[in-house]
């Protein structure tokens, strides 16, 4: 069994085939699938798709991309409206949320330039929902592009902070424990970078902070990736597809879908030099661990 754990069943690529979209994924032995929301609309979209496909599992959040949105408050009013989602049948993360600093061409937003303002208020975005992921006990899936640094500090700065207001915290201070008995942000706020794309001494930093990582169809294009995917750990790899998007040889170009996972797959088996069952088995309990799939 293989697990897409990033999906956009819930976008506008998929409304005229869904059924056969999710039928061809189960015949490719992707049997669990998880679809992240961007805004509120696609969260909502994504805990329908999973109330309607036993296969299917969603996600919560508001993408760093929609702190552009004039009309985004980040008040009371958008987290009761994300707490009414987070608490539906079916969902098992937050996400996708984080920070995103890249410039890009195509957006529906005017001014793309990345002003001081614009990343304080992907930060703020970020904070309250990893702060509802807390209340909420659920993990994270991180969306983080041209931004690791400022995400490794904002994650570390957030945990930190809620250990210390949580029994973890008070256990550790009252045994006085040694600076070396680090508590791991994930064990405070758990979940997967995805689709990541930062640089190898950022993978080992946010390793040892006890996430996961999530690789995508990018890594078949060429080998620039071999270098991380070999450096991840195979009990902290996760694989996604990312569709409709980022489609892996041989179908680079076509609309991607969760049927192609396996081409990720192979692709992790050779860069790691390990069998592919090997990875298939491990990147599976990886994901029914930190999304609880049961
Ligand atoms: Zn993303
Ligand atoms: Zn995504």
């Amino acid at each position: 069994m293989l697990i897409d754990t990033h999906c956009h069943l819930n976008f506008q690529a998929f409304a005229k085939d869904l059924d056969d979209v999710v039928r061809r994924a189960q015949e490719a032995g992707v049997e669990k699938i998880i679809i992240p929301g961007t805004d509120l609309a696609s969260s909502k979209q994504a805990v329908e798709i999973a109330q309607t496909y036993a296969t299917c599992y969603a996600a919560v959040g508001i993408h760093p991309h929609h702190a552009k949105d004039p009309d985004l408050a980040l008040n009371d009013d958008l987290r009761q409206q994300l707490k009414e989602l987070l608490t539906q049948p079916k969902v098992v993360a937050v996400g996708e949320i984080g920070l995103d600093y890249h410039v890009y061409k195509n957006t529906k937003y005017e001014n793309t330039h990345i002003t001081k303002e614009y990343q304080l208020k992907q930060k703020q975005l970020l904070e309250l929902q990893l702060e509802l992921a807390v209340i909420h006990k659920l993990p994270v899936i991180l969306h983080c592009r041209d931004a690791h640094d400022d995400m490794i500090q904002t994650i570390s700065a957030f945990a930190e902070a809620t250990a210390d207001k949580s029994s973890l915290g008070q256990q550790i201070s009252r045994k006085h424990s040694p600076p070396n008995n680090y508590i791991k942000p994930a064990q405070v706020l758990p979940g997967v970078w995805h689709c990541f794309g930062g640089s190898t001494p950022q993978l080992q930093l946010i390793i040892t902070m006890g996430y996961y990582v999530g690789f995508d169809g990018n890594i078949t294009y060429s080998s620039d990736y071999s270098a991380l995917v070999a450096a991840t750990p195979l009990d902290r790899l996760l694989l996604e597809t990312d569709s409709p998007f980022l489609t892996p040889v041989p179908y680079r170009g076509k609309r991607n879908e969760p049927g192609y996972l396996p081409y990720i797959a192979q692709t992790v088996a050779k860069y790691q030099t390990t069998p592919l069952s090997e990875v298939i088995h491990l990147s599976t309990n990886n994901a029914l661990r930190l999304f609880r799939l049961g």
